[in-house]
């Protein structure tokens, strides 16, 4: 997989994301990033990429021309045209699902707005996707590339020490992942289930299973209309809900 953000700020993108396990993967070449600056490819001497919009109204806006000259050089560069993602609050909402959808890719160019954003006009010649990470406006661009480059590397195979764990985590099925514990068994009197300790993995295994379904049942009820659930984990999830309508009645 290799990410091309298109970016003002290209330091803050690779400063990000060259630590820990993204930094590791592109170190091994499993993943590969590169940050380019928009900035570089403008025709005006000061190095101006933005400007005032027209029809009035507050802020500056970044202009179609060098965004456009950017993509264009970089479609040369790798032989290619990768899908354009344009970082957008008024995009659709990433979740796990697209990180899934797009880690399919073999390239992949993230769009990073600043200011106002960018020129109507480039978005229409080149973006294919809108995505936002969340109902909130942001100063720029660069956080959304890093969050969502973060979460389709984690599915990248090679990327993750243990690709089992990606493969249980939280919304993998549909479902919040159970809760963990370490070393020691016992942390100022709350002690570890006593399951977790028995080596039993079938036991061990339901335990965790019913553990996500309570904790999605609490947490994000609205998930559990996709999961996928056997006939014994459908009747637990029966029984957490007599248990709350019980609760609510008393
Ligand atoms: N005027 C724009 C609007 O109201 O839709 C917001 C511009 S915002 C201040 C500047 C840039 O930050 C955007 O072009 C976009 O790239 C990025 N941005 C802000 N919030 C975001 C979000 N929730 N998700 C993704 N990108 C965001």
């Amino acid at each position: 997989m290799n990410y091309y953000v298109m970016t003002l700020f290209p330091e803050m993108v690779t400063d990000g994301l060259n630590t820990s396990i993204i930094g590791r993967a592109a170190a091994k070449g499993v993943i590969s990033f590169e940050a380019v600056n928009i900035r570089d490819y403008t025709k005006e001497k000061h190095g101006h990429v933005d400007d005032a919009p027209y029809g009035g109204g507050a802020g500056m806006v970044m202009q179609a021309e060098p965004v456009c000259d950017c993509y264009e050089d970089l479609c040369r560069r790798i032989g290619s045209r990768p899908r354009v993602l344009y970082m957008t609050p008024q995009g659709r909402v990433f979740n796990q699902k697209i990180a899934q959808e797009l880690a399919k890719e073999e390239n992949l160019v993230f769009l990073c707005g600043h200011y106002e954003g960018i020129d109507e006009r480039a978005l229409e010649l080149i973006v294919t996707d809108n995505l936002s990470i969340g109902d909130y406006v942001l100063t720029g661009g660069e956080l959304p590339a890093m969050v969502m480059i973060d979460c389709i590397s984690r599915l990248v195979p090679g990327v993750l020490n243990n690709d089992m764990s990606a493969e249980e985590e939280s919304f993998h099925d549909n479902l919040l992942e159970y809760p963990q514990y370490t070393r020691p068994e016992d942390y100022r009197g709350l002690k570890v289930p006593e399951v977790l300790l028995s080596g039993h993995h079938k036991n061990i295994y339901e335990w965790r299973r019913r553990q996500s379904i309570r904790r999605t049942f609490e947490r994000r009820p609205d998930l559990l209309e996709e999961a996928v659930l056997d006939k014994k984990e459908k009747q637990f999830l029966e029984q957490l809900k007599k248990e709350k309508e019980q609760g609510e009645t008393e």
